[in-house]
């Protein structure tokens, strides 16, 4: 039994409709298991601009930090589109990764049984199931490098630096090493080792973490490489760790591997495993408020929450299995529908995810 703080932030669009379905599903686990969980709302994104002027009020990093943990909808929308970059909502999220710690980026790719027909690879290839956990580095790399711009006698010229020190690559080697030792005991490092020195430091960082981990079996991919295993055999990776950059984009392409974005979750860790959890999906400003949004995504990133920064394994698999239970029952939201499926909205899929959370 144990109380646990969450700050929770609906965010713009689709995000208040997906949160308010997982606080409930929080709940009943409070309930069934015997833990409270005390729920802080707070502002970010879009609604924060409209209401206080700022994409990120202090308040809100104040609250996230007090928290245990933080539950993320959603930022973003047209009517902020036209604000200059630094000025529009999806500030807010680089603004909360870099105010709580956030490197570690986790990105579950998984098959679900009952929606294989979603994937887009041929069945014989998707046939062994595919549960891949893509660890990618979230506050280094050429997303936060030095950038600039310069005249040359070839016109005006832009660069960004890809940029790794030891204990930055050190830090995320031992989170994805921790994950591939409580799965299947495979890490797949992805770099470019043979182009970048950046990737060539990031390796030998690997290697030497690798020593502590002699149970976990390491291979190593290039990333152009990685791009096309994942298509061809996905089935055979387990845990993948990569740079900023090479993550974001092959996490992208894990996730359509899987058929649809609103089913997938995610956590972002910092150093004592407080996260950030939130579905991969935005705001979906073209279904907000119309009762059409899968909130699954959501809901299995409240499950992560539970497993990674607060522990509770079975109340995690309790919502996982909730989420299975429902969609071997037949029942779709617009996103994953099928031929001779259930049509329902995200109040009723997220009544039936809470009528199937059992101890
Ligand atoms: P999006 O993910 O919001 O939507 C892409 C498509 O997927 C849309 O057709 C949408 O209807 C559908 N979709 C997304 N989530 C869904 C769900 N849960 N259920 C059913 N369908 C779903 O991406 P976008 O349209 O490129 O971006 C919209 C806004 O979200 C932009 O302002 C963007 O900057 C922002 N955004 C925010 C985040 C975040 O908050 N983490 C991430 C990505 C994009």
């Amino acid at each position: 039994m144990a109380n646990f703080k969450i700050a929770t932030i609906p965010g713009d669009g689709i995000g208040p409709e997906i949160v308010v379905e997982t606080v409930k599903v929080l709940e009943k686990i409070g309930q069934l298991f015997g833990h409270t969980f005390e729920f802080t709302e707070v502002l970010a994104g879009g609604i924060a601009i409209d209401k206080t002027g700022e994409p990120l009020p202090n308040e809100t990093i104040e609250v996230c930090k007090k928290s245990d943990a933080v539950l993320l909808g959603a930022v973003g929308g047209w009517k902020w589109d036209v604000l200059p970059g630094d000025k529009r909502p999806e500030r807010a999220l680089l603004g909360l990764r870099g105010a709580l710690g956030l490197y570690a980026n986790l990105r579950p790719a998984v098959l679900h049984d009952a929606l294989k027909a979603a994937c887009p690879l041929r069945p014989d290839i998707a046939a062994g199931g595919i549960d891949i956990m893509i660890v990618r580095e979230l506050t280094g790399g050429m997303y936060f490098g030095d950038r600039g711009r310069k005249q040359t006698d070839l016109g005006e010229a832009a660069w960004d630096t890809e940029m790794y020190a030891v204990d930055e690559v050190r830090r995320i080697a031992i989170t994805a090493f921790e994950l591939a030792k409580k799965r299947k005991k495979k890490l797949t490092n992805v770099d470019k080792a043979n182009v970048l020195e950046s990737s060539r430091l990031w390796r030998e960082v690997i290697l030497e973490v690798a020593k502590d981990y002699p149970d976990v079996t390491l291979d190593h991919l290039y990333i152009d490489n990685a791009a096309m295993q994942i298509i061809r055999d996905p089935g055979s990776y387990d845990v993948m760790v990569t740079t900023n950059m090479f993550g974001d984009i092959l996490s992208d392409e894990a996730s359509q591997i899987t058929g649809s974005i609103g089913m997938l979750p995610s956590a972002s860790l910092n150093k004592d495993n407080f996260g950030m959890y939130e579905p991969i999906h935005g705001s979906a400003p073209d279904i907000a408020g119309q009762d059409k949004a899968n909130p699954i995504a959501t809901i299995l990133s409240a499950a992560m929450m539970l497993q990674y920064t607060f522990g509770l394994d079975a109340e995690a698999r309790a919502i996982e299995n909730a989420v299975t239970a429902v969609l071997k029952s037949g029942v779709r939201t617009g996103d994953i529908m099928s031929d001779g499926m259930k049509l329902v909205g995200t109040k009723e899929m997220g009544r039936l995810v809470l009528e199937e959370i059992k101890r």
